[in-house]
């Protein structure tokens, strides 16, 4: 059987990882090699489609007033033809980012959950968990992993945090690539995390999903000269009280030459993988 997935100084627990993962392979029909940015209002929500595989990273807000898991994420999934999900990564604890998962979760039931083993004692996020009602067996604890995602391959290092700060200081830091088409996404991680990520791997890549949702405490210069994208999105929402993205970091990004794209203004972003080489099309 194939296990996608190699835990690579993997801090806890997580050794049997994507078990019977072949069973569902050519289950997901409509998408390609892809990687989708979905509109989930202020909050993250990041698709991978390969070869009949499909991940998220981050799956959106939950507020008062609206459930982007329930009424945006799953309904687009089965939209497009994405039936099963092998993975759901989680950059960390806020809701914008994992607000969504009760009802990801109660759709998509046989995820494997991959999370930071540094929140692993997050009171926040056990409630989330209990909440969605995911066993504990559904969850990876990681520091880092790499592994296969039909031709993408994902690779996934986490910072070390401590519990007495921001929560942002912990998040996940994912690059996915398949030698040419390649993303960089590192959730809402501050510049002091951007800084002892660079060195630890590769970054670079075509497409930076900005940190923060383009607040001006990430995507530092080094940051930038680390990845060196040439398109660089920012998940957030239409007016958002925040003002993301930052005109800082527009202006960061206009300096460097690099493409702003955006979830409020543009909608979602498909992103399909044509001759190793993200093109952007209009959609299924
Ligand atoms: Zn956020």
């Amino acid at each position: 059987m194939k296990i996608p997935w190699q835990t690579v100084g993997v801090a806890a627990i997580a050794t049997v990882i994507g078990g019977g993962l072949g069973l569902y392979a050519g289950h997901n029909r409509a998408l390609g090699n892809e990687v989708v940015f979905i509109s989930v209002g202020q909050g993250d929500c990041t698709l991978i489609t390969s070869e009949g595989h499909a991940a998220l990273i981050d799956v959106g807000p939950k507020t008062n007033s609206s459930d982007a898991g329930t009424n945006i994420i799953v309904p687009d999934l089965k939209k497009w033809g994405v039936n099963h999900l092998d993975w759901i990564l989680l950059s960390h604890p806020d809701r914008d980012h994992v607000g969504g998962l009760v009802g990801v979760h109660r759709a998509f039931p046989s995820a494997k959950i991959i999370m930071s083993a540094v929140f692993q004692t997050n009171r926040k996020m056990l409630k989330e968990f209990k909440s969605a009602r995911v066993k504990s067996s559904a969850i990876d604890w990681v520091t880092s992993m790499d592994g296969n995602l039909g031709v993408f391959k994902i690779e996934v290092r986490c910072p070390p945090y401590d519990p007495s700060t921001n929560d942002n200081l912990g998040c996940m830091f994912v690059h996915i690539h398949d030698g040419g088409a390649s993303l960089t996404t590192s959730g809402d991680a501050p510049k002091a995390d951007e800084r002892a990520m660079i060195g630890v791997l590769n970054w670079k890549a075509q497409i930076l999903h900005l940190g923060h949702h383009g607040s001006r405490h990430s995507t530092s210069r080094a940051w930038l000269r680390a990845v060196q994208p040439q398109i660089a999105i920012a998940s957030c929402g239409l007016h958002n009280e925040y003002g993301f993205p930052t005109k800082v970091v527009m202006k960061k990004l206009q300096d460097a030459g690099i493409e702003l794209r955006r979830t409020d203004k543009d909608g979602d972003l498909f992103y399909k993988d044509v001759n190793h080489k993200f093109v952007r099309e209009s959609g299924p």
